[in-house]
């Protein structure tokens, strides 16, 4: 049997995705990168079809499925072929939103879990800081209490949707040193002190907008507080586990795209008398690599499973299909844009812009190393020094 077997409606979910992204992304993708910008729009049209709120509940207006159904999200809405506005929307409703969804009180869900789902509320995820995006847990942005308010201060690095965003899912120290001290807030974009101090130039994903914030005593109330207090990190590294499976689904959906725009070329492009595709030095080359992408899809649909049935080994599935698919994401992308010989280096040629940027993927919502650590912590013995 076929893993995973897709049902009927699965594939009648695919279908709809798949046209979205055919039909709202895929015809303005080089404008929207060349632009800097993707319109806000498009999260009321994702909204409106029901895409962003897949797993969360019906009573919140979400859809009620599983982690299969991100991960079909996900590799259609690659499809569209710009990166930077699939993880806007991705932001919105896998990375910012599920600690509201999962621990929020009904009146925070009814104020921005609801109208995020609709896509009429922009959501951001404020964890990473200037001094550090790894080691959450020593976090330093401030949130003291004052009367039935919190005052935050402190800043927030390459924050997606931070330009745009309603409020922002923020990581904060209510407490003392450590993941204790650490506490979730939904901090409104428009209360007094907020600033987006940067908008910050990446090498890639330019239709994204990525920002420093500065939060200057900016007071929200204490209502605003998700779950319980000094139970963040908690919170956070649960909702790690979604993005990551996000992230390599992803990386495994661009593999695929450029894997078959890239075969297409080969069969069509000749040299010395013979398209590419049928020497042996890249049908060979091209096997290892079609190899590795099936066993990346492969770890990526045991994590899905694993996090479906809230098996405890999740974390380790999600981990290793991570970095599985960061470390292939590198070779795979590399190599068929050499196949594309001077057309891969053309800033027109979508293989090519795909080589751009390549290390960030083993760094979002979590590194390379970082995965390595807990693949590490729960299959080695603890060496003594
Ligand atoms: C395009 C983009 C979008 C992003 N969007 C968001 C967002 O919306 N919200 C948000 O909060 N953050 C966001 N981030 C931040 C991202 O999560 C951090 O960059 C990431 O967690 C790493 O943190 P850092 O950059 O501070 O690196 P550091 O933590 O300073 O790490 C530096 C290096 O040390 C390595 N390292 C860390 N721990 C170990 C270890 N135990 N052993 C060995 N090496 C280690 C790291 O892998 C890295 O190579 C985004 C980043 C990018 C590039």
């Amino acid at each position: 049997m076929a893993f995973p077997a897709w049902s009927e409606q699965h594939e009648a979910f695919r279908e709809a995705v798949r046209r979205f992204a055919a039909e709202e992304i895929r015809p303005y993708a080089e404008t929207w990168q060349a632009e800097g910008h993707f319109p806000d729009e498009l999260f009321r049209k994702a909204g409106a079809l029901g895409l962003l709120g897949v797993r969360f509940d019906p009573a919140w207006g979400g859809s009620g499925l599983d982690y299969w159904y991100t991960v079909i999200l996900v590799e259609e809405l690659v499809r569209g072929r710009d990166i930077g506005c699939v993880v806007g929307l991705l932001v919105q409703c896998e990375m910012a939103t599920s600690v509201i969804h999962d621990h929020g009180t009904d009146a925070l869900r009814r104020e921005w879990l609801v109208p995020a789902i609709r896509g009429e509320r922009i959501a951001a995820l404020g964890v990473s800081e200037p001094g550090g995006g790894s080691d959450v847990a020593s976090l330093r942005t401030s949130a003291t209490r004052a009367g039935d308010d919190y005052v935050i201060r402190g800043s927030k690095i390459f924050i997606s949707n931070g330009a745009r965003a309603d409020f922002v899912t923020l990581a904060v120290r209510t407490g003392g040193p450590g993941p204790g001290g650490v506490s979730l807030v939904v901090c409104p974009t428009d209360a007094e002190g907020f600033q987006v101090s940067r908008r910050l130039q990446k090498v890639d994903l330019h239709s994204s907008d990525t920002v420093e914030l500065f939060f200057d005593d900016v007071r929200v109330p204490r209502t605003n507080l998700i779950g319980e207090e000094g139970r963040g990190f908690r919170y956070i590294m649960q909702a790690f586990q979604g993005e990551r499976l996000v992230l390599a689904a992803m990386m495994n959906a661009v593999c695929r795209d450029v894997m078959e725009e890239t075969f297409a070329y080969m069969a069509e492009r000749r040299v010395f008398g013979q398209p590419i595709g049928s020497m042996q030095a890249w049908r060979h080359r091209m096997a290892d690599w079609i190899t590795r992408l099936e066993a990346s899809e492969a770890l990526t649909y045991r994590a899905a499973d694993r996090l479906a049935d809230g098996d405890p080994e999740g974390e380790l599935a999600v981990s290793m299909a991570k970095l599985y698919g960061a470390e292939l994401i590198r070779g795979l992308v590399l190599d068929c844009a050499q196949a594309h010989g001077g057309y891969g280096f053309m800033a027109d040629n979508y293989v090519a812009r795909c080589s751009r940027g390549l290390q960030n993927w083993g760094i979002g919502a979590g590194s390379s190393e970082v995965m390595r650590e807990i693949i590490a912590k729960r299959r080695m013995p603890v060496a003594s020094a």
